[in-house]
C-alpha cells in the first residue's frame, strides 16, 4: 500500500505561522476566510525542498488575497508577498498589513527590517 505524499506543512507549522501573523491576513487584515499562502511555489510534484513547508515561505493569507497575488505578481514579488527563484524567503522582506516591512525566519520569528539590521 502507498502512503499518502505529504505536500503541505504539518500542523504544528501551520499553528506557528497563524500564531507569528496574529491570526490574520498579512495584505488586508482580516480574520476570515484564513489559508496558507507559499512565497515560493510548491511548483510541479511538490515540495522538494524542505524550506518550501517552513514558516517563512508561509503567509497567513485570506481567500481573496491569494487569488489577488496570482492576479497581481508583480506587485506580489515587490512586497514580498511573492518570492521568485532563486531568491529565497530568508532573502526578501514581507510588506504586512501595518505597512511595515518584516523579515521572516524558518523558526517562525518575525522581526523588522530596523531590528534585523543591527
Ligand atoms: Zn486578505
Amino acid at each position: 500500500m502507498k502512503a499518502r505524499r505529504r505536500t503541505g506543512p504539518t500542523d504544528v507549522v501551520k499553528a506557528i505561522v497563524r500564531d507569528r501573523d496574529g491570526g490574520a491576513c498579512v495584505r488586508c487584515g482580516t480574520r476570515n476566510h484564513l489559508t496558507i499562502h507559499h512565497r515560493v511555489n510548491r511548483g510541479m510534484g511538490g515540495a522538494r525542498e524542505a524550506w518550501i513547508n517552513q514558516a517563512h515561505n508561509l503567509l497567513l493569507v485570506c481567500t481573496v488575497c491569494n487569488g489577488w497575488f496570482e492576479d497581481n505578481p508583480r506587485e506580489s514579488y515587490e512586497r514580498g508577498w511573492k518570492v521568485r527563484r532563486p531568491q529565497l524567503p530568508t532573502d526578501v522582506l514581507v510588506m504586512y498589513a501595518d505597512g511595515r516591512e518584516y523579515r521572516l525566519t524558518p523558526d517562525g520569528i518575525r522581526s523588522t527590517t530596523a531590528a534585523a539590521a543591527r
